[in-house]
């Protein structure tokens, strides 16, 4: 059984991450936080600091495997850490890394910013969809981005980085690599649209995901990157790969790319999936899938 111990109000130990994660897989978080503000945030990080811990930043948990094991040291959830500013005049936003990506397209939508209608069927949070560039209908996050406060887990410190410093790409950016945490970000949108158009644009993108992808189960949404001019969903259909199972993990009959947790699925399935795909799929067409998704608490995060 699960012990569940405060050290402080902030801080929680042996809590399991499954909670923390869409897929609903991973095993116990040493320690977890979820800062409201930067002040917890920075004293999260010192306590971590005092014991010689390392620290794990996750925001939804939209896109990372966690091990079954769980994490090691204190991992720090940004979702509370919300807020947006909208300037309808101007279309400019200020954004904190916690806030939800949906919350965000539905309210610029409101407000008449044209820009961000395909994003709205990404849970994710702001501070993930900027570290991973999240995208969808030849969209990214980094399109309207202008700039990012961030702060160095290494010094402490806070500064800001402009779009062009972050190096982006297909579902790649700086931060993936850097020990930097997103605290906010400003976006550019195009101001002085129809709300009511941009509101109908924006609900008929989720209907479309929820008519084509298997919103209706824990999932991470896609797995793999897709390699230049291919699409995994097709290859994975293609080999017949579609309602496989190892354990409770299932390739989506839906969707080849999603891989699903019928209830009760581990890590341990969802990387036996992964494996099989990759497998087949250089096999054939002599390719080796890149996983989107993160995995945190393994030796290697891809
Ligand atoms: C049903 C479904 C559909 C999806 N559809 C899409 C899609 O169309 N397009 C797409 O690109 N993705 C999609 N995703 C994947 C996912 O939603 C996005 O990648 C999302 O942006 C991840 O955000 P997150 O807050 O959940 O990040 P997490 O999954 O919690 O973390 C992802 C990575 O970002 C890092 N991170 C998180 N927050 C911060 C922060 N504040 N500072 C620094 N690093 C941080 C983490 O350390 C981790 O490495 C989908 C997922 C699901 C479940």
């Amino acid at each position: 059984m699960l012990h569940k111990s405060f050290t402080n109000e902030k801080i929680q130990s042996l809590v399991p991450l499954s909670n923390f994660t869409t897929w609903k897989i991973g095993g116990p978080a040493e320690w977890i936080g979820e800062p409201k503000g930067l002040n917890e945030l920075l004293s999260l990080i010192s306590w971590a600091n005092k014991k010689r811990i390392p620290c794990q930043i996750i925001g939804a948990g939209s896109n990372i495997l966690i091990s079954d094991k769980g994490i090691k040291g204190l991992t720090i959830c940004m979702r509370k850490m919300h807020g947006l500013t909208i300037c309808k005049q101007t279309g400019l936003i200020e954004a904190n890394c916690g806030e939800a990506i949906p919350n965000l397209a539905r309210k610029a939508a409101k407000d008449g910013l044209h820009g961000l209608q395909w994003s709205v069927g990404i849970p994710g949070t702001v501070g993930g969809a900027i570290t991973m560039n999240a995208g969808a209908q030849n969209g990214c996050i980094a399109d309207r981005l202008i700039s990012v406060k961030v702060l160095s887990l290494e010094e402490s410190k806070t500064f800001e980085l402009k779009k062009k410093e972050l190096n982006f790409s297909y579902r790649q950016s700086l931060l993936q690599q850097e020990k930097l945490i997103v605290l906010s970000a400003r976006f550019h949108l195009e101001p002085g649209h129809n709300p009511e158009q941009l509101i109908h644009e924006t609900n008929q993108n989720l209907n479309h995901r929820l008519k084509t992808q298997p919103y209706h189960l824990p999932s991470c949404g896609s797995v793999f990157r897709n390699p230049k001019d291919l699409k995994v969903g097709q290859i994975i259909q293609e080999l017949g790969l579609k309602g496989l199972r190892e354990g409770n993990a299932e390739i989506s009959s839906i969707h080849g790319n999603f891989i699903v947790n019928q209830g009760g699925a581990t890590a341990k399935d969802i990387s036996r999936l992964i494996s099989i795909i990759q497998e087949k799929v250089q096999e054939k067409y002599g390719v080796l899938l890149q996983t989107e998704v993160k995995r945190l608490g393994f030796q290697s995060t891809n």
